[in-house]
């Protein structure tokens, strides 16, 4: 199997429809790895030639898309309070080999990590370079998102956009199973967001927020409390496991 390497939008230009070029640091990545002009590479989602190669960027003849594998029939958007550091990136490197489309790390009240406008870009590119590889690593050919993090009262707006919402929140009782038996049974369940809390949970009063939207289903992961890394794994695994088809 040809290696793979994954490319910001941004960093590509097209030539014409067979041809592209690409630039930035995976650039750098085809060179460690000693590729030649005629080795058979994987771009994003096209099978691809090199063609010619410089010390700044890399001509691409395009062969033909890749073939799908590894992606998921629902769309699910992780919202997770921000946590510190590895925390995050495990989080992130689970999270995609589980099958989330996207994720956005979130500030809420409780929210003890502190970042600049300059770190938060910084941390959401990391974010990023660890969702590429792990979906590199397991083998899934789309992309998943690292989006740029929200503001809670943001976060309350993009939530609209979703057929469903799932909340955990250890103060509540309401079961996931009959929660999910609901979803099934309205059907419209392509596009969903799940959110969890930061280490220091949700406020009441954001809790009561975020209810005021449609569509919200807030559910307890059972009497124990989980961190905040093992909720979202578990919540995902649960969700990806019901409603995958
Ligand atoms: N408020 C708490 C715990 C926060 S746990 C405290 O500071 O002690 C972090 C997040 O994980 C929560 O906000 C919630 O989204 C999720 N979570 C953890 N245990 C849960 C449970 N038993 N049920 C539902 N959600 C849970």
């Amino acid at each position: 199997m040809a290696r793979r390497f994954i490319v910001n939008r941004e960093d590509i230009q097209y030539i014409d429809d067979n041809h592209m070029e690409i630039f930035g640091k995976e650039v750098k990545h085809i060179q460690v790895l000693r590729h030649n002009i005629g080795d058979h590479i994987i771009v994003n989602e096209y099978d691809c030639n090199i063609t010619n190669m410089c010390s700044h960027s890399v001509k691409l003849q395009i062969l033909k898309e890749t073939e799908p594998i590894g992606i998921p029939n629902i769309d699910v958007t992780l919202y997770i309070g921000m946590l510190k550091n590895d925390k995050m990136d495990f989080v992130v490197q689970k999270a995609v080999e589980l099958g989330v489309k996207n994720v956005i790390p979130f500030f809420s009240k409780n929210v003890v990590v502190k970042l600049d406008n300059q770190s938060r870009i910084k941390r959401m590119e990391k974010l990023q370079v660890v969702a590429n590889e792990a979906c590199k690593q397991c083998g899934r050919t789309d992309l998943v998102k690292v989006c740029e993090f929200e503001e809670f009262n943001k976060m309350l707006e993009s939530i609209k956009h979703f057929d469903s919402t799932i909340i955990a929140y250890e103060n509540d009782k309401t079961s996931l199973k009959e929660t999910i038996q609901n979803m099934k049974d309205s059907k419209i369940v392509k596009n969903i967001a799940i959110i969890i809390g930061a280490e220091g949970g949700f406020d009441k009063t954001e809790v009561e927020k975020m209810l005021e939207n449609d569509n919200i289903y807030i559910v307890s992961l059972g009497t124990r409390i989980l961190r905040a890394e093992t909720a979202a794994l578990n919540l995902l695994s649960i969700v990806m496991y019901e409603l995958d088809s």
